[in-house]
């Protein structure tokens, strides 16, 4: 009697893990993006969705705090990519190092543009940091909705209720941004950074930025462009000066020693990476109240 309850409990036992592998097996959903952000807002778009729906795992390709202008696919990116449902990029031209890669995605992947309609600048190049206007990223946090609820129709309630949530945290946000460097003195809004990854926020917020480097910190900057910055600086009185989290900082301070604009060494503006969970650029939100928090700050000083 004993052996065969031994029997029965085995058999149930492998009956569960058999069935739980199986439903897992069938509904997992791989989304590959390419840097932090996206990441982050295809987490908040798919929370809550219950896993015998489909287990989620999100993974992106940039790690934290790494630049996306200059990644190079690893193995491990080629394995994520290659068994991947869904891969999303911002497109604009931001993740060429993508296209340049021999790694594939399987035929079953399905590759999407996050920017696709998004207006942008063209310079003649695409300037792809579109994120730095939160007008822009409720279009694209849209259109990652919707492709998500067309691979997964069974969640499409769920993601659309975080996209509505979401979309009004965003919404505030905007409002907060804009309220905040109201508080400026108009003529004071110029701000030199590194690279030229602050134009949309610039234009979204009625501030304007200077960088001696252009669209990718790939770039050098040339001394020309350099002195003519330095001048500029001089004639426009402008005082507020920024080191990036991930742009080299020699060419800052060397502007920040010619014009004698007093820099602030711990102030970094996050332009194109989310900080490690603990730091200060956690998620999209935490970033933009970050880098405006520096903004008005530096240009209230001035
Ligand atoms: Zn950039």
């Amino acid at each position: 009697m004993r052996i065969i309850y031994i029997l029965f409990i085995c058999i149930v036992f492998c009956c569960q893990i058999s069935s739980a592998f199986s439903s897992q097996a069938s509904h997992n959903f791989k989304i590959v993006t390419s840097f932090s952000l996206l990441q982050n807002w295809v987490t908040v778009l798919t929370q809550n969705i219950p896993a015998d729906i489909a287990v989620i795992s999100t993974q992106s390709l940039v790690p934290l705090q790494n630049d996306p202008h200059v990644h190079q696919i690893t193995p491990m990116d080629a394995k994520a990519m290659e068994k991947a449902d869904l891969i999303i990029t911002i497109g604009l031209s931001f993740e060429c190092w993508m296209n340049n890669s021999a790694a594939t995605h399987s035929p079953h992947t399905t590759l999407f543009q996050a920017a696709a309609g998004v207006d942008a600048r063209l310079i003649p190049a695409p300037d792809p940091h579109i994120w730095h206007d939160v007008q822009k990223v409720r279009q694209m946090v849209t259109n990652i909705a919707k492709v998500l609820c067309e691979k997964l129709p069974k969640a499409a309630q769920i993601i659309n209720n975080n996209a509505r949530v979401y979309d009004a945290e965003l919404v505030k946000l905007d409002a907060w941004v804009r309220d905040e460097i109201a508080k400026t003195p108009l003529e004071q809004r110029k701000i030199i950074t590194t690279h030229d990854a602050f134009y949309y926020y610039g234009k979204a917020y009625g501030v304007t930025f200077h960088a001696p480097v252009g669209l990718s910190t790939e770039a050098e900057a040339d001394s020309k462009t350099v002195a003519l910055l330095i001048n500029q600086i001089k004639n426009e009185n402008i005082k507020a000066i920024f080191f990036e989290n991930l742009a080299n900082r020699n060419i800052i301070r060397q502007i920040a020693n010619e014009t004698g604009i007093r820099i602030q060494e711990g102030d970094l503006l996050y332009a194109d990476s989310l900080s490690e969970e603990s730091g200060v650029a956690y998620d999209y939100i935490a970033m933009m109240k970050h880098n405006t928090t520096l903004i008005v700050r530096a240009l209230m000083r001035g």
